[in-house]
């Protein structure tokens, strides 16, 4: 939720957004007219990443005051279009069959799409999946924030029905939903949301003396959601180190991170190529044999580019595989910097 008290106008949350080309004096105006009420072009030049709300130095959240007016002047979608998407998406039917366990996985809608991503013994353990698991998050993608907060509660209920004290979130997205969002909006969370990394380095640690360094240098693709939850990042650091991965410090990384663009292409906000190909240059020149992505989504998005570059790109759980000797490790020989 947007905190007007918090916000001093200082206009960084503008100015320093990777995709809107405002300096001060027109952050600070957008900012105030926004405060007002008002429409303004930043709502429609934004491209949903949530970098304002990490970026923002007294938590004010800026993002939610963008996303309530995108719904409220339609920057996005209609609001038919909207009902029609909330109604497609949204399990009318008796849940039944989900397992009851100490720690599930849920999978969200990766389950059919991306099944090839959670194979093998790190994901050997109860799951859940599919439309009654939605973490309804892509709705802050269309400009229909009320949608997700709307539905927020459902997938917290489903997910509390396994009885379970913790759950593993496969999708960076469900961990920002069940970690950070669904307690501002007022929803108790009856279990631990774990990420994904943490999992991963949980189970690294019991097989430790299994693990073969891969001994190559990465570039970490962070994903928007995690502007909302930063403090998991040293789980995704510890993987990498317990992998023998080294993540090279590059310009788009960490706070100052690119998302994949993709989400261009959904609200057609004009091309995302050019975005890409910064992203995978910059990724090289910090001299990465390879791209490490956590979100499917950007590993899908940024593939093309990538594949154009020679930049590998690798899914986060696959290092964690590959240092276990579960799956063989990266094939480096095309990439564009294939040896150290
Ligand atoms: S929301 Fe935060 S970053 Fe933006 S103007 Fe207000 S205080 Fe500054
Ligand atoms: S969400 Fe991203 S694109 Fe939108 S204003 Fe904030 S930083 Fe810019």
């Amino acid at each position: 939720m947007f905190k007007p008290d918090q916000c001093d106008l200082c206009g960084d949350c503008l100015t320093k957004c990777p995709w809107l080309q405002a300096d001060q004096e027109q952050a600070v105006a957008w900012m105030k007219a926004m405060m007002a009420g008002q429409e303004t072009p930043a709502l429609r030049q934004c491209i949903t990443c949530y970098a304002c709300n990490e970026v923002c130095p007294r938590r004010a959240n800026p993002f939610d005051l963008i996303a309530a007016l995108q719904e409220r002047f339609d920057s996005f979608k209609s609001r038919e279009a909207a009902a029609s998407q909330e109604a497609g998406y949204t399990f009318t039917k008796a849940l039944s069959g989900y397992p009851r366990a100490d720690r599930v996985m849920t999978a969200c809608l990766f389950e059919k799409t991306h099944p090839h991503l959670m194979q093998g013994g790190l994901y050997d353990l109860p799951r859940v999946g599919g439309k009654p698991y939605f973490c309804w998050m892509l709705f802050s993608h269309w400009g229909q924030n009320s949608l997700q907060r709307k539905h927020a509660g459902e997938m917290v209920e489903r997910l509390a029905l396994t009885g379970a004290t913790e759950v593993v979130c496969f999708h960076d997205d469900c961990y920002a939903m069940l970690a950070r969002l669904a307690p501002d909006y007022g929803i108790e969370v009856p279990f631990r949301p774990v990420h994904l990394s943490e999992h991963l380095v949980g189970r690294l640690r019991e097989q430790r003396g299994r693990i073969r360094p891969l001994g190559i240098s990465i570039a970490y693709q962070r994903p928007c959601a995690s502007r909302h939850t930063p403090e998991k990042e040293h789980f995704v650091d510890e993987l990498f180190q317990m992998a023998g991965v080294r993540r090279v410090p590059r310009t788009f990384d960490r706070e100052n991170a690119l998302c994949c663009a993709s989400i261009k292409l959904l609200l057609g906000n004009g091309d995302p190529r050019p975005d890409q190909e910064k992203n995978v240059r910059d990724a090289i020149a910090a001299g990465a044999q390879a791209m490490v992505c956590l979100c499917p989504m950007c590993l899908d998005g940024l593939a093309a580019v990538a594949a154009e570059y020679r930049l590998p790109l690798i899914f986060l759980g696959d290092i964690a595989r590959m240092a276990l000797g579960e799956i063989p490790p990266p094939d480096l020989s095309g990439s564009a910097i294939a040896t150290e």
